[in-house]
Parts: structure tokens; C-alpha cells; sequence
């Protein structure tokens, strides 16, 4: 029996979009190739509130964070993680030689503006990462605070992760001043794993032509440039069954209606908090807990695994804590194409095996 996800990544895909990705092949170097690509980025230009260029990758989210900070560092780069997955881009950084700066946060509390403060007014860093929304605690960061902060430096490249929170709740990348904002398909976007997607702003472009060694595969800049060279192309093979999958699932998006959109996301939020305060409790400061997904201190000290095998046989899926938190939480994802009644539909099921 098929397992409906409520799980952060990859999320339930609906039938008629994964029928897009049998749509029978393209060459990738042809018209409709360019067409495809330019047409997903168009939509990807509302649904991020950008001009810039868009940019695609055959990587998950996680190919972009490593080309974007390897790409766009100049001097130095200061990275803000509130969890996991900020923690994850030092790494990325690190390990490709780019001289960086950790600076955390406790978990289930979201970066402050005095922070990002503090680390731009030494003017050692030309390049800032930040995690939208951090997956692992469920915090969603305060970014248009954030944003007035960051919008004082302005030789700073800034980079946000947005992998599972773009397409579920309102980013306006350009009123944020975010030049490469990164997400992936497999989460908000309601399709199946295997691309990544980032806005890319003149100021990277600039920076990024000033960065010697940038890779290959992961080089933002060689992305942008085949762009603009070979009309809406990709410097190698993209997944293009997905790409056909993207371009329609946009379609549905944008017909949904950006707002409506958030505004579910918004609504099956706060039933799931609700939910998780009335049972157990909140991981995150309730004032940051997320759109898209909600982290749930498991104060009942059920045994998760169980309850999803049990699940599982009713049809649903959850998502145990991630790394540390393993033990201690679980999560509940609200994001993609899931609505207010399967949600519903899911809880109910989880108060009959708590009970
Ligand atoms: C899932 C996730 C990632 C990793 O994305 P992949 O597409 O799996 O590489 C990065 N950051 C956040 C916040 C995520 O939720």
C-alpha cells in the first residue's frame, strides 16, 4: 500500500504530475529544450517575487549550497545556522577550501538581526548564508528583520536556503535583498526529487567572475553563462523528465494563486500546532515555528518508529527528529499540494493510536 507523506522531503506528488515525467524525450540541445527551460524559469521568477536569472541544477537543493558558496566567496564567508542544515553549508564550505565563519543559534531559536550585525561590522565577510527555514528544529527565521540588517552591507552576496519553504510561504527575494535564494523540487513544490533551483542576482554574476577557482559542475556563473550563450540551455544533460514536470506544476501553482497557496500552508500550520500543544509540545519558540513543517517535542515519550509502523499501515508516513533531536522530537510536514483534511485525516489517525 502506498504511504501518503507527511514527511519534510520528498513530499506526496500528485498523478497527473508525475505522469509529466513520461512525457517521451527531448534533445537537450533543441528549441523546445530552450523553451522548457525558460519557461519553468519565468515561473520560477513569480513564485520567488525575482528578476534575476534563474538558475537549475540537476542536484537536489544541496548542489546549490555548495556551488553557491563555492562560486561567490571572495574573502570570507559567514555562515548563520540555526540547526542541521545551516551546520551543513559550514561543512560545504570547509571542505571546498573557502575561508568561513560558523555562527549558531540554539536550536528552536531563529538568527537576530544583532548577530548578523556584529559579524558584517568587522568587514570580513563578503558573503552570508542563512537558513530560511531550518528543517530540523522547524523554525521559519525572521528574515524580512533579518534583511534590514544585511541590506546595510551592501558588498555582501547573500545566500538563503529556502529548500523547504519556497512554493509554501512568501519569500519575496528581491524586497529582501537575497541575491542567490536556493530551493529544491522534492519539497514545497509538491514534485519528486532530483533538481535545484536559485535566483542569481547581477551582484553574485559580479562577484562570481572575480572567483577563480569555482568548480566545474557546481559553477553558478557557467550556469548563468550558457544561459545567456545558448538561449535558456544547460551546460550538460538535465534531468528534463523533471523539467517537464516543473513547467507544469508551476502552471498548477500559479493557477492555485500564490496567496491562496500560502494561505493553506498558513491554515494547516496552525491546526498542526494546535494539535502538538494540546498532546505534547513545541520544539521551536512559537513565535518562529514554521509554516511548512512542525517540529513536536515528543513529551510523551512515545516510541516514534512504532507509531509510524502503525501508521504506516493505515497509509500515512511522519518523520522521526533529525540528528540530535532524533530522540527527543518528531515532525509533521504541511507543505506541497497536502490540504487542511489530510491533515485532519492524519491526526485523527495518530489520536487513535496515542489514545
Ligand atoms: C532538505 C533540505 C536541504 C537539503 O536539500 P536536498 O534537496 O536534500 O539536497 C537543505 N536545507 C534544508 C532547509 C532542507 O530542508
Amino acid at each position: 500500500m502506498h504511504k501518503k507523506l507527511f514527511i519534510p522531503g520528498p513530499v506526496e506528488v500528485s498523478e497527473d504530475v508525475l505522469q509529466k515525467m513520461a512525457t517521451p524525450m527531448i534533445g537537450h540541445r533543441t528549441k523546445e529544450a530552450s523553451q522548457l527551460q525558460k519557461s519553468i524559469s519565468e515561473k520560477m521568477q513569480k513564485v520567488m517575487y525575482t528578476n534575476s536569472q534563474i538558475l537549475l541544477s540537476t542536484t537536489s537543493g544541496s548542489g546549490l549550497m555548495e556551488g553557491a558558496v563555492r562560486s561567490c566567496t571572495l574573502k570570507r564567508a559567514a555562515i548563520f545556522s540555526i540547526g542541521a542544515f545551516g551546520d551543513r553549508w559550514y561543512q560545504m564550505a570547509i571542505s571546498n577550501g573557502i575561508e568561513a565563519d560558523l555562527f549558531s543559534t540554539e536550536q528552536g531559536k531563529a538568527t537576530t538581526p544583532e548577530m548578523i550585525d556584529k559579524a558584517l561590522s568587522t568587514g570580513k565577510y563578503d558573503l552570508i548564508t542563512i537558513t530560511h527555514n531550518e528543517t530540523s528544529s522547524g523554525v521559519m527565521n525572521p528574515v524580512e528583520e533579518l534583511s534590514e540588517v544585511w541590506k546595510k552591507y551592501p558588498e555582501v552576496v547573500v545566500c538563503m536556503d529556502t529548500v523547504s519553504s519556497m512554493g509554501g510561504t512568501k519569500i519575496e527575494v528581491d524586497k529582501l535583498g537575497v541575491d542567490i535564494c536556493i530551493t529544491s523540487t522534492q519539497k514545497c513544490l509538491g514534485l519528486p526529487p532530483g533538481m535545484a533551483i536559485c535566483s542569481f542576482s547581477e551582484k553574485a554574476i559580479e562577484k562570481a567572475k572575480k572567483v577563480k577557482y569555482r568548480g566545474t559542475y557546481l559553477d553558478l556563473l557557467a550556469l548563468y553563462e550558457y544561459i545567456q550563450k545558448k538561449d535558456y540551455q544547460y551546460p550538460s544533460t538535465p534531468a528534463i523528465s523533471l523539467m517537464f514536470a516543473l513547467d507544469y506544476q508551476l502552471d498548477k501553482i500559479l493557477a492555485e494563486g500564490l496567496e491562496n497557496r500560502f494561505a493553506r500552508h498558513i491554515e494547516m500550520a496552525k491546526y498542526t500546532r494546535e494539535w502538538a500543544k494540546s498532546r505534547f509540545a513545541l520544539f521551536p519558540e512559537e513565535r518562529y515555528a514554521s509554516n511548512t513543517l512542525t517540529t513536536i517535542r515528543n513529551t510523551r515519550n512515545i516510541n516514534i518508529s512504532e507509531l509510524n509502523k502503525q501508521l504506516g499501515q493505515r497509509g500515512y508516513m511522519i518523520s522521526n527528529g533529525y540528528g540530535n533531536l532524533k530522540e527527543i522530537t518528531f515532525r509533521i510536514a504541511h507543505m506541497g499540494d497536502t490540504t487542511l483534511d489530510d491533515i485532519k485525516e492524519l491526526l485523527s489517525a495518530i489520536d487513535e493510536l496515542i489514545k
